[in-house]
């Protein structure tokens, strides 16, 4: 039986309606919300200074769902992985695929091929669009891939021009307005059941999977966003955005949110201080979407101070838990500059909490719950409600943008959701105006710098260590870098009591370096790896994770 709804808190916002008879790409096409004219740049990248107008991106989605449809074969309800930097011909070719009633599905290209392959395997694309940077690890995970399955994905470039591969959108896109489609219609069915995009995430335990978002969760958040902070939604601010492309922030804020309402997005392919920071002069900067890395560099490094940021009125801070210290020390460097966190998880599309400028002296909330979201703070132990402030709960998210669930994977979708209730395994508390502050993290994810790591991944690997007989992997966090990094505990196959200190010492040392020899470079184990005679489980032998960070003092030798 469900557990009793007894303390459901409900926004505060007026609610938003949209009918789900509309595409995302009808929801572009007939919604212009701000009169933006057509030819108003919208973007602007930094690999090849390639510029995309407000109009241009409605041409070129629908040229180019022409030309994928004609020329690569591409059918509504495929699936396309895209492994590039963000770029504007990025976001055409996810609105050209979004046009054509294909599915887009970003996967971060820092990855190592093992875990591309995991991604491939999971959704089954009938398409790949690879830049240059990443085509060698892009065509080894194909290969592999392709080894296993009777069909092989259509590979094609973006942004550079590969050999003997068609280039998006030159060699594909149509040229004319006879090679143009027009936007998806959804084929008669409700815009809640058709998949638009696939993120992966590794959710509230386990390995990454990929979170299916339909073309209502997209554009009901947009909307929720719109309603509940209209100061910032709107086609006068200027962007300096340097989150992946393939993340849901930069996938919703830019590619969706900032495409729609007709902002202005300057967008980094890597994050470089200089560069970043030159962009704020350059471009006159009114609103900055950070994460808390970001936030310590720019108080702590002298680059920013060479720079004109007098344009930026707003910081938006999101995607991991950023410190009250951090959070008044950026102020005092930036006092004209308003100050807010976001809250979000790929699961609800990705926005759930907001803090509004106007409480911008609540240091460390991250705000309320945007239009048309209700939420509870449950209590994981008891699973009952917390009723009152500042009692920590999980918070349990009820909205039009949670997420329709992960491919393929039912137990992991039934596990997350409780009825309508999607569980964020974040820990919470609020005040009595319902501002929430996250307090802790139930689920096992890491997040470094804002993007994510599963323990359990690093502890599949680290079990494969011939010297390792079992490990643990938990967050510690860094003050020097303002993120969480992931650490390990491991215990030895063989007796180790009379070892003497220094081999133990080593062995540890060469674990973190075959383990850091073999993740994607944010995956690596900055934390350390320590030994741990025996890690804690309950009886039925699951590690307790919790317990871990206590065990860290006891830990007799790490590195
Ligand atoms: P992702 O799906 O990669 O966006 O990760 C979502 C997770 O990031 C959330 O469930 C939180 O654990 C964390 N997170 C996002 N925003 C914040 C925030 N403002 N403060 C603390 N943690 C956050």
């Amino acid at each position: 039986s469900l557990p009793v709804e007894s303390g459901i808190i409900r926004s505060k916002y007026s609610p938003v309606h949209i009918s789900d008879d509309v595409s995302i790409p009808q929801f572009f096409t007939s919604y212009n919300p701000d009169n933006v004219r057509n030819d108003k740049v919208v973007h602007v990248d930094l690999i090849k200074g390639k510029e995309l107008t407000y109009g241009g991106l409605r041409e070129g989605a629908a040229r180019g769902a022409w030309g994928l449809k004609n020329n690569l074969g591409l059918k509504s309800g495929e699936i396309v992985c895209i492994l590039a930097q963000n770029a504007s011909d990025f976001i055409t070719l996810a609105h050209s695929i979004w046009w054509a009633g294909a599915v887009v599905s970003p996967i971060n290209p820092h990855l190592t091929v093992k875990d591309i392959l995991h991604c491939l395997r999971l959704v089954k694309p009938s398409h790949v669009a690879v830049s240059v940077v990443f085509y060698d690890k892009a065509q080894e995970a194909l290969q592999r891939y392709s080894d296993t399955q009777s069909s092989k994905p259509t590979l094609f470039s973006v942004i550079d021009r590969i050999d003997n591969i068609k280039k998006f959108p030159e060699d594909i896109s149509g040229t004319s307005f006879q090679e143009s489609l027009p936007p998806y219609d959804l084929e008669k069915r409700s815009s809640k059941d058709v998949v638009a995009s696939i993120i992966y995430s590794s959710g509230t335990t386990g390995a990454m999977k990929g979170v299916k978002i339909s073309h209502y969760n997209h554009i009901i958040n947009i909307l929720q966003g719109r309603a509940s902070l209209p100061v910032r939604q709107n086609s006068d601010q200027r962007i300096i955005f340097f989150a992946p492309y393939c993340h849901i922030y930069g996938l919703g804020t830019v590619i969706l949110n900032n495409m729609w309402i007709g902002n202005f997005t300057c967008a980094l392919p890597s994050f470089d201080l200089e560069t970043y920071c030159q962009q704020f002069s350059k471009y006159r900067a009114t609103l900055a979407y950070l994460v808390p890395p970001i936030v310590l560099q720019l108080v702590a490094s002298e680059i920013p101070r060479k720079y004109d940021f007098s344009a930026l009125e707003c910081m938006v801070v999101a995607a991991a838990p950023l410190k009250k210290a951090l959070q008044e020390r950026i102020k005092q460097v930036f006092p004209q500059t308003k100050i807010t966190q976001g809250y979000g998880l790929s699961e609800c599309s990705p926005s759930v909490l907001m803090q509004h400028e106007s409480e911008e002296h609540l240091v460390g909330t991250c705000g309320r719950l945007l239009s048309t979201t209700e939420a509870r703070l449950v209590n994981p132990a008891t699973m009952k409600d917390v009723i009152g402030t500042n009692q920590e709960g999980e918070l349990w998210v009820r909205g039009p943008q949670t997420m329709m669930g992960y491919v393929g994977n039912e137990e992991a979708t039934q596990a997350t959701f409780v009825g309508e209730w999607l569980r964020t395994g974040d820990i919470m508390v609020r005040d009595e105006y319902d501002n929430f502050w996250v307090t802790d993290r139930l689920k096992e994810m890491i997040k470094y710098k804002g993007l994510q790591i599963a323990p359990s991944e690093l502890e599949d690997l680290l079990v494969q260590h011939p010297k390792v007989i079992d490990a643990a992997v938990c967050a510690t966090y860094s003050s020097e870098e303002a993120s969480e990094i992931p650490l390990a505990y491991v215990s030895l196959a063989e007796p180790h009591h009379l070892r003497p200190v220094g081999e133990i010492h080593e062995m540890m040392e060469e674990v973190r370096a075959w383990i850091d020899g073999q993740v994607a470079g944010y995956k690596k184990l900055r934390g350390g790896v320590f030994h741990l005679q025996e890690l804690p489980k309950n009886p039925s032998g699951k590690i307790l994770r919790r317990e871990l960070p206590a065990k860290k003092k006891e830990g007799r030798i790490g590195v």
